[in-house]
């Protein structure tokens, strides 16, 4: 069942099925919604809040995203609240203090079982709409335990048994690093990216461990960065 990476992105037949991409607002989900909506694939934008400290500024750059990608193959965007704050508890995702800056180990940012649950909490959001696939933004960068082909390949067999019809798990950016994605990807739809683990507002904060690592993939990729830091 492993997915060809780049087959994705071929061109929309009128049975091609909608397509539900889990978008977190950075810039390998927003790149794979406008990849897929040039393809003339239909999309279902569907993102999760957590309830951390950086959600409700990554909502409100979801949404802007989205709102600026209006058309008439993308539905509404599904906003799904999953509050982890009672599980972290004393973690700095929930208090603030002593956040991750550049450079950081990136264990400090792993989020148990993310991957699972957000694809799992989609598909029970998605019942009314009929046989879609599922896509995300992992790249090669990712070498979190969830974050493997061969893990999607298997969590395909377990959404496939909840949604009652063969569900496939698109990633098209697996192969690819954020590096890649960056120059693959237009200035309007990166300076409408958001990855930053402590904003302050809406602005991306310019030194936390997401701020570190979107400025280093800029950077390796020649392209000027459009993002307006707050350091
Ligand atoms: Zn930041």
């Amino acid at each position: 069942m492993s997915s060809a990476p780049d087959a994705a992105f071929d061109a929309a037949s009128t049975d091609s099925p909608p397509v539900a991409v889990l978008i977190g607002g950075g810039v390998e989900s927003t790149a794979l919604v406008a990849r897929f909506l040039a393809a003339g694939r239909r999309v279902v934008p569907v993102h999760v809040s957590c309830g951390l400290i950086w959600d409700e500024a990554e909502s409100r750059w979801v949404r802007r995203f989205c709102e600026a990608q209006a058309c008439d193959h993308l539905a509404t965007l599904i906003e799904i609240p999953l509050p982890l704050t009672g599980f972290f508890r004393d973690h700095w995702a929930v208090t603030g203090q002593d956040v991750p800056l550049a450079g950081a180990a990136s264990s400090r940012l792993e989020i148990p079982l993310r991957n699972l649950s957000l694809l799992g909490f989609s598909v029970h959001w998605l019942k009314s709409v009929p046989h879609y696939q599922l896509a995300l933004g992992t790249t090669a960068d990712n070498h979190y335990p969830d974050g493997s082909r061969d893990y999607f390949d298997k969590a395909e067999a377990v959404l496939s048994l909840e949604a009652g019809f063969p569900v496939r798990i698109l990633t098209p950016f697996i192969r690819q690093t954020k590096t890649d994605v960056i120059r693959a990807t237009s200035r309007e739809v990166l300076a409408a990216s958001f990855s930053c683990v402590n904003p302050q507002g809406d602005q991306p904060c310019g030194r936390c461990i997401k701020c570190g690592s979107r400025r280093a993939a800029f950077l390796a990729a020649g392209v000027n960065d459009p993002t307006d830091y707050a350091a």
